[in-house]
């Protein structure tokens, strides 16, 4: 049996789709969050820049997101969800599995999609150890802790040199590895003039203090290890699903993320989308930022004609 269709369902409570819930719950909307625990920045340290909770853990910050949403009566389930399709007009339905439990279907007449992305990861034994406590893939983030440090900067393609140059905020101590790969010569000479060392070993694994996980070297398949203090990481990403692909929704041509209007709907009517999946800054404030647009307008999207004067 279905429940009676929500007004709206989040799948996804990071970020974004927990202050879009926040939102829509106190709009009085009968609302469904989706989330299987697995928010893009579970292995970091600390969330920083996000104004008043600089440095909380990420846990802590989606814990209190969920209790404030549940507080004002909306409701979240962790399960994973599977399926998504758009059955009419205003009428979207979400088949989700659970352990241990059948498949059960939802349906709602708005859909936010709040799934965000997976980062490319190198895999190089030790890299776990260190992921988001010396070892980032965020400038934005993490770049003020590493001010005037000694940092490796692992990046392979067309975006390594931009990338390397914009850690020169925080430090002039700096050593870009391509791990094999080539990066063109104009990057190659740009650096060389910024007084960036490059190295194109390919890395054989990460070592340091792992009680403190603290990075302490690059051991390289030949040559001596780069004594470091970090290393920021620039290997892509992708979506976490392809929810957006099953329901048509457009990309950015420019980004390949994707594409909504400025009351964050997508192509399709009735399909929101907010945070990492949409083309702007990948940082949790805008994510909860945008969820809390995505609201705003969904709310808006569902007053009834008589009410709108
Ligand atoms: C190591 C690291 C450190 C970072 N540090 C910072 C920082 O210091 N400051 C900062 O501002 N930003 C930081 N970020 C970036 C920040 O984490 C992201 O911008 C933010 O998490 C994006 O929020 P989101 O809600 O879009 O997606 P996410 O936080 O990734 O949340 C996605 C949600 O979708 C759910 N989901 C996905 N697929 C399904 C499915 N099929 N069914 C049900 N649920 C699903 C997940 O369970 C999760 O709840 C960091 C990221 C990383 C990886």
């Amino acid at each position: 049996m279905i429940d009676a269709p929500y007004d709206c369902i989040v799948i996804g409570a990071g970020p974004a789709g927990l202050s879009a819930s926040l939102f829509l719950a106190r709009y009085l909307r009968r609302i469904l969050t989706f989330h299987h625990n697995s928010p893009r920045n579970e292995y970091a340290h600390g969330v920083h820049g996000f104004l008043g909770h600089d440095g909380i853990r990420p846990g802590e910050l989606l814990a209190r997101g969920r209790d404030e949403v549940t507080s004002y009566g909306g409701l979240i389930i962790e399960a994973c969800v599977n399926t998504v399709e758009k059955i009419s007009s205003e009428r979207f339905r979400v088949v989700v599995d659970s352990e241990g439990t059948e498949p059960r279907a939802f349906e709602a007449r708005r859909l936010l999609l709040a799934t965000g992305l997976r980062d490319l990861t190198p895999d190089c034994p030790g890299f776990r150890e260190f992921y988001g406590s010396s070892v980032h893939h965020c400038p934005d983030c993490d770049g003020y802790e590493v001010k005037d440090k000694r940092v490796a900067v692992l990046a392979r393609d067309d975006n390594a040199g931009a990338f390397t140059a914009n850690l020169l905020t925080w430090t002039r101590n700096i050593t870009l590895l391509t791990d094999g790969g080539e990066i063109s010569n104009d990057a190659r000479a740009k650096l060389g003039g910024l007084d960036v060392a490059i190295r194109t070993e390919s890395i054989v694994a990460l070592e340091g203090d792992t009680s403190k996980r603290q990075l302490q070297r690059v051991l390289f398949s030949g040559g001596e290890p780069l004594e470091c203090d970090a290393l920021f990481f620039n290997l892509g990403t992708e979506p976490a699903t392809n929810f957006h692909e099953t329901l048509g929704c457009r990309l950015d041509p420019e980004c390949g993320l994707v594409w909504v209007d400025d009351t964050q709907q997508t192509s399709v009517d009735g399909v929101y989308a907010a945070g990492d999946i949409t083309p702007q800054s990948q940082l949790a404030v805008v994510a909860a930022a945008e969820g809390a647009m995505a609201a705003i307008h969904i709310h808006r999207s569902l007053i009834p004609n008589e009410r709108r004067i």
